[in-house]
């Protein structure tokens, strides 16, 4: 079978718009909200000169998209108040927090040897941020390792089988952090803390209720403390807290009332950022149009405007948008907003503690369409109560009203801590125990027909939702590319001299990795299996592309598949993709200007799930050509090679992706 796909430029969209399997998976605007730790004199630490380092792990991609995202702003709040204090806290550096491999990482942390080490932990990063904890407590036995963000809360059973970090701050972390400094390194007694017993139990030490003053707490970027710069997009709270009480989500539990920075601040933010060239703001408000005094702020918005072509982002309901606020959000330069309408079906939304109102929502759509505003809606596909018909249903609906510029899919995460979470059992909800924490069966849907929402989704769309990811060293639009700091991420092994062991240059590579094979080098496995198992142990959260030959043989590539058999990656448990669930290790070739990724053995026999349900694939051929590009010669080329021939899916590249 041959698939072609269109992607979301060739169908018409806006140029970078391809809709990107990873941020399908992470509502970014959820997660990224500010779990920030703050406040402290720690004239302790002054008068110590400790160091203290915090970090943020990106999502991880071949390709490194959303690393230019990983804006570590939670991190930088906290160095923000403690400069205040006069306490040097250092972000990492940059391209070693987003781009670095493990080692890098570790390399750099052992080397500085930090007192406390604090990182900030969402469902993409939790594990990565474990794997850390653990090599720094073994060469550091003596730092104090803190970890906060939306995944440390005192019922993630994932969290808690492991004892290599010492501090847990669950929810909002500035009230805690003041007294952590200033105490440290005792511990002081509060709550909102996990913390070990003497015989390594965790216990938690009660809810914190006592919430900073946003009134109190200074900017990150005005203060200079986080780079305005990274990847021109800047994230920008103007509230905390939500009034809403979705039933798959944990933020409104930490933050359950909305509280506002000063609207000066904001203005200020704002107009730094313009003067700084950054093209994108992303409002991290839930709803943003339930700001109060929201409409004060969009005309001080609109008449700021007046430089440069900086677009806003935020989220909202629809339905709380009427002509006159959507004129206001168009006036102000937003270009994009977010709608979470997850389904339509009123069982459900019931369920999920959601509302919808159709006639009000379609209004809301219209209205922000007319202002030149994009609407991006999310749907989610495993909800209690919505079958797999239900799930086709709502993406019917929205496609034929034609309520949305940009119309996403998300497979339901059931997330620690939240009402569904808690409820699950009463729910019928089962999931994969680790992150991202997929629902792999409801009373109505199994995981089967999970897959087959994404199927129709995608068909209805016309779009291939999982491209291939292109690791940038193969990517013949990044022929300049060059990671920051110095970083590799190729190793050129054309012939048996550059066969060197990888432990001299882990401290500077990338966590997406690209090995160039020659035809002569890959029949020496014995030579380089031993090499990249070893790296792949050391940096076990390393995306790897093997480049081979397109001559190759399935035979030549057995050594390489038994190493990716033997590589797990979070990446790999995406069960509801619609072609290989195998993404985190890549052979590909490239010949007469296609590059295409070889079918991996492992897509012949279903996947079992941890609940014993068994997900069936078809070995697949990733191909990336343009639309001019022949690539009719690659199916007899396959045939030669396969008694049975792969599926080919070509994709093509938009043309002017970054
Ligand atoms: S409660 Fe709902 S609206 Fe509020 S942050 Fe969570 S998902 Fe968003």
């Amino acid at each position: 079978m041959i698939w072609r796909a269109k992607t979301k430029a060739s169908s018409g969209h806006p140029p970078g718009s391809e809709i990107r399997r990873s941020e399908m998976r992470i509502p970014r605007k959820v997660s990224i909200r500010s779990y920030a730790f703050l406040h402290g004199q720690g004239r302790g630490l002054l008068r110590r000169r400790m160091k203290i380092s915090l970090l943020q792990l990106p999502i991880q991609g071949h390709d490194f998209f959303f690393s230019n995202e990983n804006i570590p702003l939670a991190a930088a709040c906290l160095k923000t108040v403690a400069a205040q204090q006069n306490i040097d806290v250092q972000l990492m550096p940059r391209h070693l927090m987003s781009y670095g491999s493990d080692q890098a990482i570790l390399e750099f942390l052992i080397d500085a040897r930090p007192v406390l080490v604090g990182m900030s932990c969402y469902q993409w990063n939790i594990e990565r941020s474990l794997f850390l904890a653990r090599q720094l407590k073994r060469e550091l036995p003596l730092c104090t390792i803190v970890l906060g963000g939306p995944e440390i809360t005192p019922d993630n059973d994932f969290l808690l089988q492991h004892g290599d970090f010492d501090i847990g701050v669950v929810g909002e972390g500035e009230p805690v952090w003041e007294p952590l400094l200033q105490s440290f390194p005792r511990i002081p007694k509060l709550p909102g803390l996990l913390l070990k017993n003497k015989n390594g139990q965790w216990h938690f030490t009660g809810t914190n209720t006592s919430r900073v003053s946003l009134r109190l707490l200074s900017s990150p970027y005005l203060s200079g403390c986080l780079d305005p710069h990274v990847g021109k997009v800047l994230w920008l709270e103007t509230v905390r807290g939500c009034v809403n009480r979705c039933a798959y989500c944990y933020y409104h539990k930490q933050s359950p009332r909305l509280r506002l920075f000063p609207r000066e601040r904001i203005l200020s933010e704002v107009r730094r950022a313009r003067n700084h060239g950054i093209e994108e703001i992303v409002f991290l408000d839930p709803c943003f149009a339930k700001r109060p005094r929201l409409g004060t702020l969009l005309d001080r918005l609109a008449a700021d405007k007046n430089t440069g072509g900086m677009g806003f982002h935020a989220e909202c309901n629809a339905e709380d948008i009427d002509a006159v606020t959507a004129k206001k959000f168009s006036l102000a330069g937003f270009t994009q907003l977010e709608v979470g309408l997850q389904s339509t079906k009123a069982g459900t939304l019931r369920l999920i503690r959601r509302r919808f109102h159709p006639q009000r929502f379609l209004e809301g759509v219209k209205h922000v369409q007319k202002g030149n505003i994009k609407v991006r809606v999310d749907l989610i596909a495993g909800l209690p109560g919505d079958t797999l018909d239900d799930v086709r249903r709502s993406i019917d609906w929205v496609l034929e009203h034609e309520a949305y510029d940009f119309l996403m899919l998300y497979a339901l995460s059931l997330l620690p801590a939240t009402e569904l979470h808690q409820r699950s059992r009463e729910l019928g909800l089962s999931a994969i125990p680790n992150p991202p924490y997929f629902v792999t069966r409801s009373p109505e849907m199994d995981a089967a027909e999970i897959c087959q929402a994404f199927q129709y989704y995608e068909e209805r769309m016309g779009e291939d939702i999982c491209p291939l990811e292109m690791p940038s060293a193969l990517d013949p639009k990044a022929k300049d590319f060059s990671l920051p700091g110095g970083l590799r991420n190729v190793i050129t092994w054309h012939t048996r001299d550059q066969i060197q062991p990888l432990s001299f240059v882990w401290g500077r590579t990338a966590y997406a990795m690209t090995i160039c094979f020659s035809a002569d080098v890959l029949k020496l496995p014995a030579m380089w299996v031993p090499l990249l198992r070893d790296y792949l142990e050391h940096n076990p959260f390393t995306l790897l592309s093997v480049e081979v030959p397109p001559d190759s043989f399935p035979e030549d590539l057995k050594p390489l598949w038994q190493l990716a058999e033997d590589h797990g990656h979070m990446m790999d448990r995406d069960y509801t993709v619609t072609h290989t669930p195998y993404r985190s290790f890549l052979i590909l070739s490239r010949a007469r200007d296609l590059i295409w990724k070889w079918p991996d053995p492992r897509e012949s026999n279903p996947l079992e799930l941890p609940d014993g349900q068994k997900i069936s694939y078809r070995p697949t051929c990733l191909v990336a050509a343009s639309e001019k590009t022949s690539f009719k010669w690659l199916v007899d080329h396959l045939a030669k090679r396969y008694s049975t021939l792969p599926e080919i899916r070509v994709w093509d590249p938009p043309e002017n992706e970054d």
